[in-house]
């Protein structure tokens, strides 16, 4: 059976059993994507056939395609156009697959949730199958013009990704953002033909180690040479996450980040520093203390007037400013003027799969299995069965 189908056992489920079935778990095949929080209302239309269901009073209604609606908070539940009256949780329901419906003017596949809270705002949620999700996402987090044994293989890391991260925002009642805090989920508007194709490739292949799917982390650039987990996230180093350690890579040299160097005000470190509670006066020297095998810095020393401040690379790199600072991967530190240069390789933390390597060996003639294999030592791919 399609995704499809059992998207719509599952809500036949929940109209059956009326007001207490919201809450349960969906089966793992749909996910639940947070994509508007808190909001003071939702535009909402769609393509082809909608319907609205009030989940708790059993009532439905059907959407006209030539309209826009507007949900907003009202009393004990939520209006549509300030005529018509709905409780607290409604879902709008395609007829078909080949339906769309457009939350503020941006098209979603499969079907939607919309909460209003105690606080009488608006939470909307897309409920969509895992592929019709990794979709929306694979465009977001690799160039859909890459190889497509490059796509394939990010395919399946963002779908394990996924696998291994369900319930991550159980508390506020979906699995996942639709931010970088997950991963980035564009909708049925950012979807590219191109990573569709490579999506379908690989349905329902997921990484696993043990029998469970992994910690599918990824980055974009390594600069020569992956990272071992423990080296970067501290009680990382048990044997579950035996895949995430360290591997050669010689494929990502020619992308643009491989190399980079950035200057940073003294001032600017600083203030980063002050704000995250280190009490640090002008900073008078920045140095290097102790590298991994992968040549990444583990450990930062900042002298400055008013002592000496000891942080992990990491730590460092991620306060002061990770888009900048690309890496821990620093070859060299040098005081000019009231600033600082930061010279290093490559961009990202470093663990799990190099894209910039996965395309270089997709270049090379390496298919998505051989790329994965390469990066998360150890794993084997497994259709998932649900
Ligand atoms: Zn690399």
């Amino acid at each position: 059976m399609n995704q499809f189908g059992k998207l719509f056992i599952f809500l036949g489920m929940i109209f059956t059993t009326a007001t207490s079935s919201y809450s349960q778990r969906l089966p793992e095949t749909i996910v639940k994507i947070g994509i508007l929080r808190n909001v003071n209302s939702v535009n909402l239309s769609c393509e082809g056939e909608y319907y609205i269901y009030d989940m708790e009073k059993g009532e439905e209604k059907r959407l006209m395609e030539q309209n826009v609606y507007l949900i907003t908070p009202f009393k004990d539940g939520m209006l549509l156009n300030e005529e018509k009256f709905f409780s607290t949780l409604i879902r709008l329901i395609p007829k078909s697959e080949k339906n769309f419906v457009k939350i503020n003017g941006k098209r979603y596949r499969d079907s939607i949730m919309i909460k209003k809270s105690r606080e009488s705002k608006l939470t909307v949620i897309n409920e969509i199958g895992l592929e019709n999700y990794i979709y929306g996402v694979l465009p977001h987090e690799v160039n859909p013009e890459w190889p497509l044994e490059a796509l394939k293989a990010q395919a399946v890391v963002s779908r394990t990704y996924a696998m291994y991260n369900l319930g991550k925002y159980e508390s506020e009642g979906f699995d996942f953002c639709n931010t970088v805090y997950s991963q980035v989920y564009g909708s049925r508007d950012s979807e590219k033909k191109r990573s569709n194709e490579a999506v379908d490739a690989t349905v329902n292949e997921v990484l696993v180690y043990d029998g469970k799917p992994i910690n599918a982390l990824f980055f974009a650039c390594c600069g020569g040479h992956t990272e071992d987990v423990s080296n970067v996230w501290q009680g990382n180093n048990s044997g579950r996450y035996g895949y995430l350690r360290g591997v050669k890579c010689p494929f990502c040299s020619k992308s643009s980040h491989n190399s980079w160097k950035k200057l940073l005000e003294e001032n600017y470190i600083r203030k980063k520093l002050n704000v995250k509670g280190y009490k640090v006066g002008q900073i008078k020297s920045i140095n290097i203390q102790g590298k991994t095998s992968s040549g990444r810095v583990r450990f930062i020393i900042v002298k400055h007037t008013g002592g000496s401040l000891k942080l992990t690379g990491n730590l460092f790199r991620m306060i002061v400013d990770p888009n900048v600072i690309k890496s821990t991967k620093i070859v060299s530190i040098t005081k000019q003027k009231d600033s600082f240069i930061f010279a290093g390789h490559g961009w990202g933390h470093g663990v799990g799969m190099c894209q910039w390597g996965a395309k270089g060996m997709a270049e090379k003639g390496y298919n998505y299995i051989g790329i994965l294999k390469y990066y998360y030592p150890g794993t084997k791919i497994d259709k998932w069965e649900y």
